[in-house]
């Protein structure tokens, strides 16, 4: 008997296309074919883990004591040091057992935030573009999507004015997420004032995403939500050591902020999840101790990238901004040309790997998002293959009259 009578449930059958598995099926099918590709559009960091981290998970996994659950809640010692690296980097207090809660990688706890927060109807603000798990969460639990559409001429910051008083009225909860993935921007302070300010006003939980904390450059500091005043009533921030410590595969995040709303997170968990592994869990503390040095040196990293990058695209009729943040170059598909057709088309013509702006949501069509998670090597070879498959960037024509 096949269960062919069987269907996901309607919360699941709901959900757009994820665009990343589709393109996973495209890749497959360009390997097949004996392309090498050049694979530039996961946010995946192509960098090995620290060895000290390393280290320190190899010995915490010979220890029995952390071979059983782990705590629902975290160990008391990650806690602690999420709280020390927190008061470190922005000079606020939290207390690490109400204050911060470890997350199996910041995606399940931006997601489960959703279900343990919204009921079906209630409203919540999206910019678009965005990080998919900020609108996919969402939808899950029922909630109806208002999308923040997100514009160039303004620095892909949110025009708090473009949101409808009546929608502002009901909306429940707003997601936001500078450094920014995909567009790579970056908010001043002031912009983190306001929006604390309109939070407070219409009673919206803030749900700020600084999943690029340390990938700045430049001298950049990103501002975190919690060092402005009055934000811990209203808001809390997910960080992940994915992006800083190259430890994607390890699924290690955490969420900082107002006690209520973790207790509502973690009460939703402990009936899902036991959390993260203990020894991962002491081999996280141990990133999170890690010397600036480390830090200078993933910055370089990505900084050097980022500068070949655009040097390159420049050649070929590109004009792109220096991103101060991020992994990400946010470039303008050739006119006349929508985001899917673009990252086809390079793919076929070229092996490289770029992910179509509209995966991001509607507010990311016109625009591919290629990631810095390659060598200059392998850029410069991306950058070569673009050059001779024709791939360029033209100007609209100017008419002279
Ligand atoms: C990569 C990324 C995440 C996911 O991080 P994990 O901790 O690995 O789940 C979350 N938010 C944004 C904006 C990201 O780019």
């Amino acid at each position: 008997m096949s269960l062919s009578w069987i269907t996901p449930a309607d919360r699941v059958q709901k959900l757009p296309p994820y665009v990343f598995a589709r393109l996973d099926e495209l890749k497959a099918k360009a390997r097949e074919q004996g392309l090498d590709l050049i694979d530039l559009g996961m946010g995946n960091p192509d960098g090995a883990t620290p060895q000290p981290i390393i280290d320190a998970g190899i010995a915490a996994l010979q220890n029995p004591a952390n071979h059983g659950y782990p705590p629902f809640e975290g160990t008391a010692t990650f806690r602690q040091a999420i709280t020390k690296w927190y008061n470190r980097r922005y000079g606020v207090q939290l207390d690490s057992d109400t204050e911060a809660l470890p997350l199996l990688g910041s995606k399940e706890g931006l997601g489960h935030l959703a279900i343990a927060y919204i009921n079906p109807g209630d409203t919540v603000l999206v910019p678009s573009p965005s990080y998919p798990v900020h609108f996919r969460g969402p939808i899950i639990a029922g909630g109806v999507i208002h999308n923040i559409t997100l514009k160039e001429e303004n620095n892909w910051l949110i025009d708090l004015n473009s949101i409808p008083e009546e929608v502002a009225q009901k909306a429940k909860i707003l997601y936001f997420n500078y450094p920014s993935n995909p567009t790579g921007a970056t908010a001043p302070r002031e912009f983190f004032e306001e929006i604390v300010a309109f939070a407070r006003k219409y009673e919206i939980l803030l749900v700020h995403d600084l999943c690029y904390a340390e990938l700045a450059f430049d001298g950049y500091q990103p501002t975190s939500l919690l060092e402005i005043p009055g934000a811990k009533d209203i808001g809390v921030e997910f960080h992940t050591l994915s992006k800083t410590y190259n430890m994607a595969g390890w699924r290690v995040g955490f969420v900082v902020g107002n006690r209520h709303v973790i207790q509502g997170l973690r009460t939703l968990k402990t009936n899902l999840d036991y959390g993260i592994f203990s020894a991962l869990q002491t081999a996280a503390k141990t990133a999170l101790e890690l010397p600036d040095s480390y830090l200078e040196e993933v910055q370089t990293r990505y900084r050097t990238r980022r500068d070949f990058l655009i040097q390159g695209l420049g050649e070929l009729g590109w004009n792109v901004a220096k991103t101060k943040a991020t992994m990400y170059l946010w470039v303008k598909c050739p006119v006349g040309m929508g985001s899917t057709d673009f990252a086809l088309d390079v793919l076929q013509k070229t092996g490289v790997v770029v992910t179509p702006g509209n995966a991001f949501g509607v507010g990311g069509e016109g625009y591919v998002r290629i990631s810095l998670i390659a060598d200059c090597d392998r850029l410069g070879e991306a950058l070569a293959r673009f050059k001779k498959a024709g791939i360029c960037y033209q100007q609209e024509a100017v008419v002279s009259v």
